[in-house]
Formats: structure tokens, C-alpha cells, sequence
């Protein structure tokens, strides 16, 4: 059987965390440099329809794409370095495959049958693997399957890749990711988790053709040979993959060791024209050779797991670069911050971003965080819950509306200056109801906003379901917080700034989510400029 599109799947063996989200992003930018149209596809083994409902402490950051899916973080990585994005398809849990075989049982679509794991769950998750393939727009579909081969979990993936494998033998490859461990007692790397890893695939039936070795020292020719043998396969599909100072280096990494062309010999494709990375390794230079230094205080009630803010923190690492600047995040536990400490708390800060969020739990902290970084002068910078922080911390402070809040913290509040949209208050379901995806706004001209872009007219994520109540809009106009960005067709208050002060912006939506190495977003960019400025 010939399909048009060939698949790449990867695996992980041995522990979690090897970091299979970026190996395959580093795959694809190689891939997407030869010439090749590439996507990406995370399969999450748990049974949440998708992570929208995940406290960020199990799985960090919930990422949020054009078409309003919630999704892993991976996708994220995916977009940054491939700079294009990925839609619901590339994201894929349990919970949706069981979901859609189970409804397709109630529309009596299985004809009487009895329905099981095989072939109804594995034809379903072959199904979801193909959508991207049949969209006939890429050349390779990758296909990450979280979590880590041997979890009971994941069985039905690893048959779905076996019968994958079979069914269209030449379009399809393995690639398993490993660990070769250093034993300092021993003074050696070790091959046998990785052996045994690839005896596991083998009895599910299937046999790698690539394996990245997650390590902390060189693999030298020997434990190539080694693994190589052992595992059956070629020495030039032994990929080294070192500990590297960031993700960003990955790519390069995997290009020295010819992951790519691997890649490619062992799909039949042509290795076409020498990857063109050179956008990408100016970034790298000035990454690594930064002429000044910036830091900025994250406020959130995250903070002890940073990956629950993976798109900031590399939002702020491509506006750094844009700015010749290094960025400095100091995490700041938003429910330490109360009135008596916020002074000595933020002193130092060169700007402060407010972070989204849900709930209560140190809300008062960002409040206060606001009032000291509007007071002090110091740039300021709120997303989602930052920017609603904003607003109430000034309705209470320079209107005087002192029970100012919003309706998700104090439902029946005095002053509701953030409240929940008309559509949302007769929703029960958490999952998936939020206002969710990509909006246009329109921008006011001259304002903080629409010189960083560029341009009056925006589009950009969001995930909330309270908003900027349109009731107060005139009375904070009037007193110098103005609303620079609106729904062109609901009216409603996406983009918040202060006037008299060096660079005070909240945005509802969340911009993090579409910054990329190729296109660093704007209002990063502009925060850290002014952030530079004002330190001046
Ligand atoms: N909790 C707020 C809302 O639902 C903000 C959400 C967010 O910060 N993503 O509107």
C-alpha cells in the first residue's frame, strides 16, 4: 500500500521527560529547512478530553490554538520553532478516541458488533493519525506518543504505530528516545536501559529504525557499535542527543549527528537542498552574545512549576533577542505579595509582567502588584487575569469604586468591572466553553499597542470567560486608562493602557501564544524595548 505522505512516529523509553516534543521539533525545523511541508502531532495517553480542565501543576501550560483547541504544551514548542500553526488535529488524548468510539456505538455506527480496544480504539487513533496526512498540505507527518513505551496507557498507541508500520510499510519510521544513564561509580555510560527499552517495543512488535540517545557525555564509536548492534539497528541511526544549554541548540545538535538525512534515506525521499538554517543561527549569536540585561518580575501563583508558563518565558526569550538583550525572570509567588511587602518584594524589577490565571488564590497579591508598578513608573505588562487585575486595581485606586472586583472572585460584588459574558452564564460544562481561539481586535492608532504592531488590525488568542465590563468604560477613559483595543464586531475591551506612564499594556487575549523564533511577537518585543528604555 503507498500513501502520498510519509509518518514519522516517536517514542520514548527508559523515563518521562527526555524531551520528545523538542527532538521532533528539532526534526521537523531540519525538515521544514530542506524544503519539506511538516506538522507535528502530539498523542496523550491520559483520559481528560484534552488538558483545558488540568491544574497547570500536573501538565504546566494549557496552549491554545488558532481554532480555539486546548492543548499540550508541546504544541507550543512545535509553533515556535516551525513558525506554523497547529490546529485541534495535532492534538489527541484518550479521552477523545473513547469518546468518539463510544458515540459512534450509540449512532449504531458499529452495526451490532461488539466493540473493543482492537481494532475499534486503534482503528480510531490510526484514524486521528491520518487527518493531517489526508489533508494532502504535508510532505511528513510526525506523531509524538506521549508518556513512555510500557505504561499500560499507552499499549494501544504502540499497536496502532505496529499496524501502521505493516499496513504501509515504505511512508513509515520509528524513531525511539532514549536514556544512556552515566553510573559515576562506574566511570561509564550504559546501554542496557536502552536495550531493554527496545526489547519492549520489539515484543509489542515493533522495531525501531532510529534511536536518539538522551546523554550527558559524547557516545563514542563503541557504545554506537553496541547499541547499534543490539538494538538491530544501522550505526548511523545511533543519534546522539547531549544535554544542550537550550532548546534552541537542538536543532544544530541533530543536524551535526544527520538525524534529517537519516531520516530521509530511510523514508526514500530526496534529501533535496542543504537545510537553510541561517535565521535561525543569527537568533542562536544573539542569544548567546546579549549586550545588556533586563529583569523582569513573573507574578503568578504557578511559580514553583515554571512550565505552567512555558510561552511566556519564551516570549521573553525572543524579544531579548529581538532587543540584543538577555531576559531575566524572577518568579515571584504571587500569593507572597501582600501591601506591607509588595515595596521590597518588587524592588529592582525593571518591568513586571501579571500572569494569567483562574480563581482566587493570590489575586490580592497581583492587585497590589499592579498598584506598585503603576505608582512606581516601573513598564508593566498584564495578560488575561493581569490585565482584569489592572482594571480593578484601578477602579479601586484612582476611581474610587473601592469594592471594585471582577464576578468571577466576588459573584455579586458593588462594582463588577470585569463581569462573565452574556453567552457564558448559563454554562455548566467546564471543558472546553471558554471563549477559546483567535479574534480579530482593532487597535487604536498612536497608542502603545498599534506602534508595536505595526498595524490597526490584530488577531490573537484568547481563554477566558470574564471580560472588561463595558458599563464603567467611559469613567476609566476619562480618568487616563484608555481602551486601545476592541472587538470590531462585539465591542468588547481586549487591550487596556495608561496614559502618563513609560509602558502600562493589559491584554485579554494572550499574545505569548504566537511568539516564534522567526517572529518574536511584537508586544514582547515593544515591553523589553521599553523596559530597556526606562532603565536608561
Ligand atoms: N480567570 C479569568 C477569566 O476566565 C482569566 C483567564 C486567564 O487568565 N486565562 O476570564
Amino acid at each position: 500500500m503507498s500513501n502520498s505522505t510519509k509518518y514519522v512516529f516517536v517514542t520514548g523509553g527508559v523515563t518521562s521527560s527526555l524531551g520528545k516534543g523538542i527532538i521532533s521539533a528539532s526534526l521537523a525545523k531540519l525538515l521544514q529547512a530542506r524544503g519539506y511541508s511538516v506538522t507535528i502531532q502530539k498523542l496523550d495517553p491520559y483520559i481528560n478530553i484534552d488538558p483545558g480542565t488540568l491544574n497547570p501543576y500536573e501538565h504546566g501550560e494549557c496552549f491554545v490554538t488558532d481554532d480555539g483547541a486546548e492543548t499540550d504544551l508541546d504544541l507550543g514548542h512545535y509553533e515556535r520553532f516551525l513558525n506554523t500553526p497547529t490546529s485541534q488535529a495535532n492534538n489527541v488524548t484518550t479521552g477523545r478516541i473513547y469518546q468518539s468510539v463510544i458515540d459512534k456505538e450509540r449512532r449504531g455506527e458499529f452495526l451490532g458488533k461488539t466493540v473493543q480496544v482492537i481494532p475499534h480504539i486503534t482503528n480510531e487513533i490510526k484514524e486521528r493519525i491520518q487527518i493531517l496526512g489526508k489533508k494532502g498540505t504535508y510532505d511528513i507527518v510526525i506523531t509524538e506518543i506521549g508518556g513512555t513505551v510500557g505504561d499500560i496507557e499507552s499499549l494501544p498507541y504502540v499497536e496502532a504505530v505496529r499496524q501502521m508500520m505493516w499496513e504501509f510499510e515504505n511512508d513509515c519510521i520509528v524513531i525511539h528516545l532514549t536514556l544512556v544513564p552515566y553510573l559515576r561509580a562506574a566511570g561509564e555510560l550504559k546501554t542496557k536501559p536502552t536495550q531493554h527499552s527496545v526489547k519492549q517495543l520489539l515484543e509489542l512488535g515493533v522495531q525501531p529504525d532510529i534511536l536518539c540517545c538522551r546523554t550527558e557525555y559524547e557516545l563514542d564509536l563503541n557504545l554506537r557499535r553496541k547499541i547499534a548492534q543490539f538494538c538491530n539497528v544501522s550505526l548511523n541511526a545511533v543519534i546522539e542527543s547531549r544535554d544542550a544549554d537550550t532548546i534552541y541548540d537542538v536543532p544544530l545538535l541533530m543536524q551535526a549527528e544527520e538525524l534529517d538525512k537519516v531520516v530521509l534515506d530511510k523514508l526514500s525521499l530526496p534529501t533535496k537542498s542543504i537545510p537553510n538554517l541561517d535565521n535561525w543561527k543569527s537568533f542562536l549569536r544573539r542569544l548567546k552574545a546579549p549586550k545588556s540585561e533586563v529583569t523582569i518580575g513573573l507574578v503568578g501563583k504557578y511559580v514553583e512549576l515554571k512550565d505552567s508558563y512555558k510561552s511566556i518565558s519564551e516570549s521573553f526569550i525572543h524579544a531579548g533577542v529581538s532587543n540584543e538583550a538577555k531576559v531575566n525572570i524572577r518568579w515571584i509567588h504571587s500569593e507572597k505579595i501582600t501591601r506591607s511587602n509588595v515595596d521590597s518584594e518588587l524592588k529592582g524589577l525593571d518591568g513586571i509582567l501579571v500572569a494569567p490565571g483562574f480563581g482566587s488564590r493570590g489575586i490580592s497579591g497581583k492587585i497590589e502588584t499592579v498598584r506598585y508598578a503603576r505608582e512606581n513608573k516601573v513598564p508593566f505588562f498584564g495578560i488575561c487575569l493581569g490585565m482584569q487585575c489592572a482594571v480593578i486595581e484601578f477602579a479601586r485606586n484612582v476611581l474610587s469604586l473601592t469594592e471594585a472586583h471582577t464576578t468571577e472572585i466576588v459573584n455579586d460584588c458593588k462594582a463588577p468591572v470585569i463581569s462573565m459574558m452574556e453567552e457564558q452564564k448559563d454554562i455548566s460544562n467546564m471543558g472546553g466553553t471558554m471563549r477559546l481561539g483567535a479574534y480579530k481586535c482593532n487597535l487604536t492608532p498612536g497608542s502603545h499597542v498599534s506602534t508595536a504592531y505595526n498595524t490597526d488590525s490584530i488577531s490573537e488568542r484568547h481563554r477566558h470567560r470574564y471580560e472588561f465590563n463595558n458599563d464603567y468604560l467611559e469613567q476609566f477613559e476619562e480618568n487616563g486608562m484608555k481602551a486601545t483595543g476592541r472587538n470590531p464586531e462585539t465591542g468588547l475591551v481586549e487591550v487596556i493602557e495608561l496614559e502618563d506612564h513609560p509602558w502600562f499594556v493589559g491584554t485579554q487575549f494572550h499574545p505569548e501564544y504566537k511568539s516564534t523564533v522567526d517572529n518574536p511577537h511584537p508586544l514582547f518585543v515593544a515591553f523589553i524595548d521599553a523596559v530597556l528604555k526606562n532603565k536608561k
